[in-house]
């Protein structure tokens, strides 16, 4: 039976949480922000959709994660799932164990920024709940479907052999759910080649062969790919001999620049920010207007390269604050893959509303589609049957014991 799992995604200074619960409707969620400064607060939505804010000056991970669990455990969370960004090479959801743990800490060098945070939630929530199951969904889990010509670099093979240096991908709870939920919509669940375009402030493209991921656009970090909100995407490796040389920057300070004054915001010199992008562009920002065309650009480019890890091309989802509600990006992008044979139906497209899925061609080609992500609900699921699988199988090991006695 499908019950309640409080879904905690930890980062650095932020804590974003949700109450998964059946009904979609019924979800309680909300974010801790700017922890461990005197503005830390959390802003959230309780049940029956009111707004909640409380701020608690100088509170730490632990503080916000007491006042969220206290304020949703009468609602009886049968379990805890965390977002965890790198599993290193763990191939799906587990529960947490020690061992586990020291698994999501051997990856930490792999996500500097992200992976210490989660093992701040998973610690402070196993003190405070020690009594629930807890489980890690990671997002490179899905892509560990890869075949070992995607994911490998060409690079010397000792960096790959013991030191890990690999394309691992990210976002793979969102590729998995919205390539699970549009192949259902398409009417072939999990079957066929489907490519899915992940846009928010971190972007990525996925090809999906029937359910498994076989190549997507992250690799060893999520930097590599597509442009995005700050970060730069692909760019030639020589760019650091090139500034380190020329300006005599540092590797920090590179790495910086590549990650957070980059993408949408390095080419605009405005915003990071799409919507606010389209509209300077529609004023006459000519900055923000090619902001956004090496955005579409490059996406499609990712795209194509992408295709050629399927033997057939069944569609493309949209997906992510950018593809589930610009009319506009979608139709630039798909613009760019004319050889495709993509028939991009403007009416149906233009038409969509708001935070809704549907089908956006005129139905002679690959199909298009939107779907809006759902990353909580997917983690509340795969956290639901990993605890699922482990009572079935206490259940069996406590038969085996029983006939053993008897
Ligand atoms: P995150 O990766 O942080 O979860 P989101 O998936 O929420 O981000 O996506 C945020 C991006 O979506 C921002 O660039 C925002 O401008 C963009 N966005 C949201 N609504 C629109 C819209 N109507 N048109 C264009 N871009 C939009």
């Amino acid at each position: 039976m499908y019950t309640s799992v409080l879904v905690i995604n930890c980062g650095s200074s932020s804590i974003k949480y949700a109450l998964v619960s059946e009904r979609r409707e019924d979800r309680i969620f909300g974010l801790a922000e700017n922890l461990g400064s005197p503005e830390a607060r959390i802003k959230g939505i309780t049940t029956g959709g009111e707004a909640l804010e409380i701020s608690m000056p100088n509170a730490d991970h632990e503080k916000a994660l007491e006042i969220i669990l206290e304020r949703i455990s009468h609602h009886n969370p049968q379990a805890i799932g965390h977002r965890v960004v790198h599993g290193g090479t763990l191939t799906k959801a587990e529960l947490l164990t020690p061992e586990i743990i020291d698994r999501i800490r051997e990856a930490t060098p792999l996500a500097p920024l992200h992976n210490p945070a989660h093992l701040v939630g998973i610690t402070a929530t196993m003190r405070l709940f020690p009594e629930l199951p807890q489980v890690a969904v990671f997002d490179t889990a899905f892509h560990q479907t890869m075949p070992a010509h995607a994911y490998r670099y060409a690079l010397p093979k000792f960096l790959y052999t013991m030191h890990n240096v690999r394309r691992y991908g990210f976002h793979g709870t969102s590729h998995a759910y919205v390539s699970e939920r549009g192949s259902e919509l398409a009417g072939s669940f999990k079957q066929g080649g489907w490519l899915t375009a992940h846009l928010g402030n971190g972007s990525s493209t996925c090809a999906i062969w029937n359910g498994q991921s076989v190549d997507t656009s992250m690799g060893l970090t999520p930097l590599e790919g597509v442009v995005m909100g700050t970060r730069s995407g692909d760019v030639d490796p020589s760019i650091h001999r090139f500034l380190a040389s020329n300006l005599g920057w540092d590797i920090y300070k590179i790495d910086k620049m590549l990650n957070n004054e980059s993408g949408l915001l390095g080419l605009s010199d405005l915003s990071n920010d799409m919507r606010t992008l389209i509209e300077a562009s529609e004023q006459g920002n000519e900055d923000a207007t090619l902001a956004i065309e090496v955005f579409c650009y490059r996406l499609a480019k990712s795209l194509a390269a992408l295709s050629c890890g399927l033997p057939q091309l069944n569609g493309l989802f949209f997906t992510g604050g950018i593809g589930e509600n610009s009319a506009f990006i979608r139709e630039k992008t798909v613009s760019y893959l004319p050889h495709f044979g993509f028939n991009l139906s403007k009416e149906k497209n233009d038409g969509l509303k708001r935070g809704t899925e549907g089908r956006i061609d005129v139905g002679n080609g690959p199909q298009i589609w939107v779907v809006p992500t759902d990353e909580e609900g997917r983690i509340a699921k795969e956290t639901q049957s990993v605890v699922e699988q482990g009572v079935s199988a206490a259940v069996k090991k406590s038969d085996v014991v029983e006939e053993a006695v008897a």
